[in-house]
């Protein structure tokens, strides 16, 4: 292949260093999933592109963040590639002051409820994540006009698909799903496993547990499986709460809350046949009151929530390792690691160690005064360049 134009990526004239061999490595991998471990900067998008092109069928790109996704679109516009991302993204026609269902949009007060259904965003209107449709309203944008379902469309018939993590791991779930996929790109893969914890996680919130004119429910350290027969035995009832066609805002509001709630019994169950000691249950505070959160510590059982079938696999990172596909659960016979050289020459990347002081929860108001100033230190002799302090939390900024 001369050049990624060859490919279809006609943004690209010609292969940076070791892009055709990392392409290269990872289509020769005959597992199911690979893992291609690629520097900063050695242009990994265009390579992991390429690799599917190559694969051909279709193709889902997932991005850990909005913003990595607005940055592959934009590079690679080109190539057709179709964003789609969750319905809050997106404005409800239907619910603006000249909309066929502006009645339902109507303010709630968030107080007595988790879900902010019909309540209008701050801002310019209400995203289709409050649209009326689902709770069963009819829509005539539904089917053109919608934001989110004609994005959903395009994605649904395009060859490649860019979505972030959240989207994905809940469209197999629970939404309408993307189509057929033959090769998925997870990229930033290192943080898959918190990734896929994350869509796992539930609350059981007071409004729920209203909804379910349930004298008592399990405690919080009631094991796993009580909870999930008392789900099993709720769901049928909860169910039939769910059906018809609601007439006011109320009434959509109430039937949102039951599919929620519902989306919550179900998930009790299947995590409880997923692996029932592979779960924390605590108690949080929510909107309508205390709530019963559950958080998944393994989230190996449920790789196919991540990988949903497809039979092409690429794990994209910078600083992947084994263990990641450890924990999430991928066999040994279907994982290979694939790492690609770095294209900074190493002596103009040396490591240097100044020891200051420990960053941890101890660390007093004086140590972080040091801290701040060995970091002036540093930066003060190399103002002429760019630089990254990489912190390990946001709150340490
Ligand atoms: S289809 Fe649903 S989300 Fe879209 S405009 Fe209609 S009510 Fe809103």
């Amino acid at each position: 292949m001369n050049s990624p134009r060859d490919l279809g990526f006609s943004q690209f004239p010609k292969w940076r260093d070791g892009q055709w061999a990392a392409v290269q490595a990872a289509i020769d991998s005959d597992t199911r999933f690979t893992g291609l471990v690629l520097p900063t900067g050695s242009g990994k998008t265009l390579i992991a592109l390429s690799w599917a092109a190559l694969l051909g069928g279709r193709t889902v790109y997932v991005t850990s963040t909005k913003g990595l996704q607005e940055q592959v679109v934009h590079d690679h516009e080109d190539s057709g590639i179709q964003d789609i991302r969750g319905r809050a993204s997106y404005l409800c026609d239907a619910l603006g002051p000249r909309g066929a269902l502006s009645d339902f949009a109507e303010r709630l007060d968030s107080r007595q409820s988790d879900l902010a259904v019909c309540a209008p965003r701050r801002g310019d209107g209400a995203g289709c994540d409050q649209g009326p449709c689902y709770a069963g309203v009819k829509c005539d944008l539904r089917a053109d006009g919608c934001g989110y379902f004609d994005a959903l469309r395009a994605a649904q018939s395009a060859t490649f698909v860019i979505t972030n993590y959240a989207y994905w791991l809940r469209s197999g779930q629970y939404g309408e799903g993307l189509g057929p996929v033959d090769n998925l790109i997870l990229d930033e893969a290192h943080a898959a496993p918190d990734e896929l914890a994350n869509a796992l996680e539930f609350t059981i919130t007071a409004a729920d547990r209203e909804l379910f004119c349930e004298v008592s429910t399990p405690g919080e350290g009631d094991p796993l499986a009580d909870w999930a027969d008392w789900a099993s035995g709720l769901i049928r009832r909860t169910r039939q709460q769910a059906v018809g066609r609601p007439r006011t805002a109320q009434e959509a509001h109430r039937v949102l809350r039951v599919k929620s709630a519902l989306l919550k019994l179900e998930s009790l169950v299947r995590a409880a046949l997923a692996g029932p000691d592979g779960w924390i249950i605590d108690s949080v505070e929510t909107r309508s009151g205390r709530g019963t959160r559950f958080s998944p510590i393994i989230v190996a059982p449920s790789l196919e929530t991540l990988a949903q079938g497809v039979k092409n696999v690429l794990l994209l990172s910078a600083t992947l390792s084994d263990k990641t596909a450890a924990l999430l659960g991928i066999p040994r016979k279907e994982w290979t690691k694939v790492e690609g050289p770095s294209t900074f020459p190493i002596e103009r990347r040396p490591v240097i160690y100044i020891p200051t002081i420990r960053v941890d929860h101890r660390a007093t108001p004086a140590d972080l005064a040091l801290w701040v100033g060995r970091i002036d230190q540093i930066i003060g002799q190399r103002l002429d360049r760019k630089g990254i302090v990489h912190t390990v939390s946001y709150a340490r900024h």
